[in-house]
C-alpha cells in the first residue's frame, strides 16, 4: 500500500470512550473503547444493532473526562489515535477495538497499531472472518472472539462497505470459519465467548465445545448468558449449569460470566 493510500485510510468511528470491560478474559479492567461501525452479521441477540450500518449524518461521539463532543465519523488512524489519547491522556490504558465487526477495517487497524505506542490493543470480533483476522493478528495483543451458534445467525446483509471476505451463511460455513478461527487463536492471548440463549438444544453447543477441544483446548472459554434483548430469551439457570458441566467435562477452561457492563449499567 502506498503512503498516499495509507494517508487516505479511514474507518467509520461511532464512539470513543473509557469504561470497564464487561466481557471475557479482561472483564472489569478499565479500557478505552474504539467502536467502529459496520457489521454484515445478524445475531438474534445482538445488543448493538445501531452499529450495523453508519446512519446518514452520523458522527463520532468522543467522550473525554471533561466533555462529550462530535467529530466526523470517517476518521483516519491519526484521528482515532488523537481521540484515544484525549480520552486517556496517561497513554497507558488498553484500547479495545470493537463494533460492529472491526475486521471490516483490517487496513485501518494495521495502520492504527503503531500509533498507539505502548498501549495494549484488544480486538473484539465476531470471529466469522478468519482471513481478515489472520491479517491483523500481529496488531493485536489480545483477541476476544465470539464463537457463534449457526442457529442464532440470520442471513448476512451487505452493509455497503467493501467486504473483502464473505460472511458464513450455512451451518457448514460457520463450522469451517470457527475451526479456522480456533486454529488462529490457539496458544495466543485470546478467549472465546459463547452466548447462551434460552431454549436451544444442548447438542448445538456441544458441537462447538468439541471444536474447541480439537483446535484450541487451552483457550479460555466464557459462557455468556444472553442478556434478554430484542425478544431473544435468556437461558434458565439449569441450562447454563448443564452447558458449563458439558464444557468442563471436555476439559475446557470454561467460565460462566454475564455481561458486567449491562449489570452495572455502564456504556
Ligand atoms: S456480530 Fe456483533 S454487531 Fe454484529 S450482529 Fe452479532 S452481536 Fe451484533
Amino acid at each position: 500500500m502506498s503512503q498516499r493510500e495509507l494517508k487516505d485510510l479511514k474507518a467509520p468511528v461511532m464512539e470513543v470512550f473509557s469504561s470497564f470491560q464487561g466481557e471475557g478474559l479482561y472483564a472489569a479492567s478499565p479500557q478505552v473503547f474504539l467502536r467502529l461501525a459496520g457489521c454484515p452479521l445478524r445475531c438474534a441477540w445482538c445488543d448493538t444493532p445501531g452499529s450495523w450500518e453508519l446512519a446518514e449524518g452520523a458522527q463520532a461521539r468522543v467522550r473525554t473526562t471533561t466533555e462529550k463532543r462530535s467529530e466526523p465519523a470517517w476518521a483516519s488512524p491519526e484521528d482515532a489515535q488523537r481521540w484515544i489519547d484525549e480520552v486517556d491522556p496517561t497513554g497507558r490504558m488498553t484500547v479495545s477495538v470493537t463494533g460492529g465487526e472491526p475486521l471490516l477495517w483490517a487496513e485501518f487497524l494495521l495502520a492504527l497499531r503503531p500509533l498507539l505506542g505502548r498501549r495494549r490493543v484488544h480486538l473484539e470480533t465476531a470471529g466469522a472472518h478468519p482471513e481478515s483476522l489472520r491479517r491483523v493478528l500481529q496488531a493485536c495483543d489480545h483477541v476476544s472472539a465470539d464463537l457463534k451458534l449457526p442457529l442464532d445467525m440470520g442471513a448476512p446483509v451487505a452493509v455497503g462497505f467493501d467486504e473483502e471476505e464473505a460472511s458464513p451463511v450455512s451451518h457448514e460455513d460457520w463450522r469451517r470459519s470457527r475451526l479456522a478461527l480456533l486454529g488462529l487463536l490457539r496458544d495466543r492471548d485470546a478467549c472465546g465467548k459463547v452466548v447462551i440463549a434460552g431454549g436451544h438444544p444442548a447438542a448445538a453447543y456441544e458441537e462447538l465445545f468439541d471444536d474447541v477441544r480439537e483446535r484450541a483446548s487451552e483457550l479460555w472459554l466464557f459462557l455468556q448468558p444472553a442478556t434478554p434483548i430484542s425478544g431473544a430469551p435468556g437461558p434458565t439457570r439449569e441450562e447454563v449449569e448443564r452447558l458449563a458441566a458439558a464444557a468442563k467435562g471436555r476439559g475446557l477452561r470454561a467460565r460462566v460470566l454475564g455481561q458486567l457492563h449491562r449489570a452495572w449499567r455502564l456504556p
